[in-house]
């Protein structure tokens, strides 16, 4: 490609193109609306100029044109002079009808409808940060539905025609198999929004009414950067603070699957990564990627698995190791052991509290010295819905015999969903002080473990979410599926 960089190169490169080589298959009309112009073409690619990098124009025009669109961005200014240059021109005038799609007994200019507003219906799901998008055919209609704070809500219903048109966008999109529709197929697309790029993971199982589609939304920029935004105090971020800068030990983060585990967790490899020290990850999947991280994708199949492959990163001078799962003895035993000799480790665990950590890692095969030597603190966490504060509704009565008199309950505006707008997470977190340590060595149960913890002031998951309750943070209805 040529260097361009003035108005006059730009207008030199689409005296020299020519459009009709695109035939019928882009509608200039269209083109010229959306503020691009094509302005060079060879086997793979199309190149166009614009202001801005836009991906649902950039994925229509791919798909149009079944080839790469490359952009080049050009100023402002420049494309306006550069829009009333090319209207003069014949070819632009021409009124072109999109062929997108040979779908029998469709009219065409309904399928461009369709695929707006697919797109649209992305764009809408990443803002409002849906995690997954549901297209379910039903006997007479397509109903879509969002996963937003862990529910589904009915988003939208479509007429039972459009199912294959979107079918079709999702499967070329995801580079799945057209023909395919009597097997479940997977695929992924990267969306570009605002400048992040989200992963969309496509899923397709054939139903009853026909194939249903998932789209989970993965943003793996990663935005929760600060401790701070997860919703931890001053006091327990300090805690933690003062936990990472030891040079050995072990920190785990525990909860239920959907609790935010991996979040907190790249919120503390975002905190700690600087040059002087070597972050290694070992993940099932890398669900975010951060910068000067170097993280390792388990892969059973390929023989890459947690137990091995962490015996090969510690002889890569790791000083943090994230290891995503504590799942088989080999590896818990492996990580306990390199959390006494030199290395940080952080990992997960599925468990309900943070007290009941310590039996489930003696139950995995960790000995009493080796816990109570490695383990310095474990963060224990729930994800819960925060109350739309424009209609709440306080209530006076105990429905669950909880104790709590006065709570609010969820309601429903304009403003929410369901009565709720958002969540948050409630931590609890136990440091592993000198005292416990000794009763981790003298296998004291759990009980025994929890009252001396009690004495000391600590507050359990389930009077902090009580407390979340009072004061109207949350509603009872919310905590009583997770205490
Ligand atoms: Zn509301």
């Amino acid at each position: 490609m040529d260097k361009l960089t003035s108005y006059n190169d730009y207008v030199e490169k689409i005296n020299k193109f020519d459009e009709s080589s695109l035939g019928n298959k882009l509608d200039y009309t269209w083109l010229l609306k959306n503020r691009v112009i094509p302005f060079y073409e060879d086997n793979d690619s199309v190149f166009i100029f614009a202001c801005k990098r836009e991906t649902n124009l950039i994925l229509n025009i791919e798909y149009m044109l079944k080839k790469e669109c490359q952009v080049h961005l050009i100023a402002d200014e420049d494309l306006d002079r550069l829009l009333k240059y090319v209207d003069k021109r014949d070819i632009y005038k021409s009124n072109n009808k999109i062929s997108i799609f040979k779908v029998e007994d469709q009219d065409e200019t309904d399928n461009i409808e369709i695929i707006r507003y697919l797109n649209n219906l992305i764009e809408t799901a990443i803002s409002n940060e849906v995690s997954d998008i549901h297209i379910e055919p039903q006997k007479d209609k397509v109903r879509i539905r969002f996963r937003i704070n862990g529910r589904l809500v009915d988003k939208d219903y479509l007429p039972l025609e459009h199912l294959q048109i979107i079918l079709t966008r999702i499967k070329v999109l995801g580079r799945l198999d057209l023909a395919e529709r009597r097997l479940p197929q997977d695929g992924r697309i990267t969306f570009e929004y605002e400048n992040r790029d989200i992963d969309l993971r496509i899923s397709t199982i054939p139903t009853l009414y026909g194939e249903k589609v998932v789209i989970r939304l993965l943003d793996s920029s990663f935005k929760y950067n600060t401790l701070e935004s997860l919703g931890l105090s001053l006091d327990e971020i300090k805690i933690i603070e003062r936990n990472l800068l030891k040079q050995n030990g072990m920190t785990l983060v525990v909860g239920p699957t959907g609790s935010g585990k991996t979040t907190t967790i790249y919120s503390i490899l975002n905190r700690i990564n600087s040059e002087e020290i070597n972050i290694t990850t070992l993940e099932d999947p890398c669900e975010y990627k951060i910068e000067g991280i170097n993280q390792v994708q388990i892969n059973p199949r390929q023989g890459l698995k947690f137990s091995n492959t962490l015996k090969n990163i510690l002889r890569q001078d790791p000083d943090v190791i994230f290891i995503g799962e504590l799942r088989d003895q080999e590896t818990v035993e492996t990580a306990l052991r390199s959390a006494i000799t030199g290395h940080y480790l952080l990992s997960t665990l599925h468990v309900k509290d943070s007290v009941s950590s310590i039996n489930r890692l003696k139950d995995m095969g960790g000995e009493n010295f080796l816990i109570s030597s490695a383990l310095n603190l474990v963060v224990s966490q729930r994800l819960v819905r925060t109350l739309c504060p424009d209609c709440k509704e306080e209530v006076s009565e105990d429905k669950f015999n909880l104790g709590i008199k006065n709570s609010f309950r969820a309601v429903g505006c304009p403003n929410c969903i369901n009565g709720y707008t958002g969540r948050k997470a409630v931590f609890e977190l136990l440091e592993i002080d000198d005292q416990i340590k000794e009763m981790i060595n003298k296998n004291k149960s759990y009980f025994e473990i929890l009252e001396y913890c009690k004495s000391k002031g600590f507050k359990t998951m389930r009077e902090k979410l009580f407390q979340e309750v009072i004061d109207g943070i949350t509603s009872v209805e919310e905590i009583i599926k997770i205490i």
